[in-house]
């Protein structure tokens, strides 16, 4: 049977209060519906005890809430999760627990597939079906936080943008999804706990500086040599260095928060030290940070990892120019949860 009927959660709280008075009834109806969406997760109207059972049955009579659904679970030999979550249209999409001593990071899908086409990883071989909603953002999140709160004994801390999409190509819903994360009526977190992560959209980093977001920003770099960057991720043809640089020169000049580069050395393609130089000058542009992370191998063996005499290469000569340099282990291998891997296999 065709579902026509709205979701609720797509009301805003003033929203829903006025769809209360225009039904007879108060405004203060709105306000404890919208808690039990929100700050109780309810995935039913059932659930909504402190409502009577009319205005419930009239609830479900005029909305639907499209709550996403854990699937599957599984859990790495290193305490990762991924989770694949089963959405309203039945679309699949994964999300990640990343724990460490310290903290627990939740790796978060912003699309169904990706709008992308990186050539090494996996989330690009899936089509990209569609932007995930706000909520459906959000709820990942929650997921994330009650299984950490449960295995792990503390609420989440930390959200990356980084799982399946391209968060700067579905800006309007992720940005909804991380105002719900911030606000006192959703999760209360602080935006500076939260990466967006993108392959570089230099108009939407502009948009999002001048939105203020407060949250701090990844790119997913992997070259700093045109030519070579547009073979591995073809879409740099239409967006060339040239153009992201400038956009991230405009995103420090307005927020004054350091960029993280996302940066992976492979066999035969980037394992060189011109490669190594070209990266350095790149990185002299805005301050900024750079995570050479683990390849995580997809299929057909045309990316490999490179050498660690290459990576030691990186290392050295980005530390000899005084740029901030981690060397990235991957979590969740074993499980298909680590970056670039997410591809709906567990679904
Ligand atoms: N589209 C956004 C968000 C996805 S983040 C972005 O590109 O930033 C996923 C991260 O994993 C990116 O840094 C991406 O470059 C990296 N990645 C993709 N495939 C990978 C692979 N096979 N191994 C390791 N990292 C990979």
């Amino acid at each position: 049977m065709k579902n026509d009927k709205k979701d609720i959660r797509a009301l805003t709280k003033k929203q829903l209060q006025e769809f209360f008075v225009s039904q007879g009834d108060k405004s203060f109806r709105g306000t404890q519906v919208y808690e039990w969406l929100w700050n109780k997760s309810a995935h039913t109207f059932e659930e909504m005890t402190n409502v009577s059972k009319e205005t419930r049955e009239m609830l479900k009579n005029n909305f639907v809430i499209n709550h996403i659904r854990v699937d599957q679970m599984q859990r790495s030999s290193d305490g990762t999760i991924k989770n694949a979550v089963k959405l309203h249209d039945s679309l699949t999409v994964e999300s990640v627990l990343i724990p460490t001593p310290k903290r627990t990071t939740a790796c978060v899908s912003s699309q169904v597939g990706c709008s992308l086409d990186c050539q090494f990883c996996a989330t690009a071989k899936l089509k990209r079906m569609r932007n995930l909603n706000p909520d459906e953002i959000y709820d990942q999140v929650v997921a994330i936080d009650n299984e950490s709160r449960l295995y792990f004994d503390k609420p989440l801390s930390n959200i990356v943008f980084m799982g399946m999409g391209e968060p700067l190509m579905n800006y309007k819903n992720v940005m909804k999804s991380i105002e719900k994360i911030t606000s006192k009526d959703g999760l209360g977190m602080s935006p500076k706990r939260i990466t967006v992560s993108t392959s570089g959209v230099p108009k939407m980093i502009k948009k999002l500086a001048d939105d203020e977001a407060k949250i701090k920003l990844a790119v997913s770099l992997h070259s700093a040599i045109d030519e070579v960057r547009t073979q591995i991720m073809p879409f740099n043809a239409t967006f060339p260095l040239k153009d992201l640089k400038e956009a991230l020169e405009y995103w420090y000049s307005k927020t004054k928060s350091r960029i993280t580069y996302e940066y992976i050395v492979w066999k035969g393609i980037n394992d060189n030290e011109a490669a190594a130089r070209a990266l350095v000058d790149f990185c002299k542009a805005v301050p900024c940070k750079v995570n050479l992370i683990e390849y995580n191998p997809i299929d057909d063996g045309h990316f490999q990892q490179a050498s660690a005499q290459a990576t030691d290469m990186y290392q050295n000569m980005l530390e000899r120019n005084g740029i901030t340099v981690t060397v990235r282990r991957s979590r969740g291998k074993d499980i298909d949860a680590a970056c670039g891997q997410l591809a709906n296999k567990s679904a």
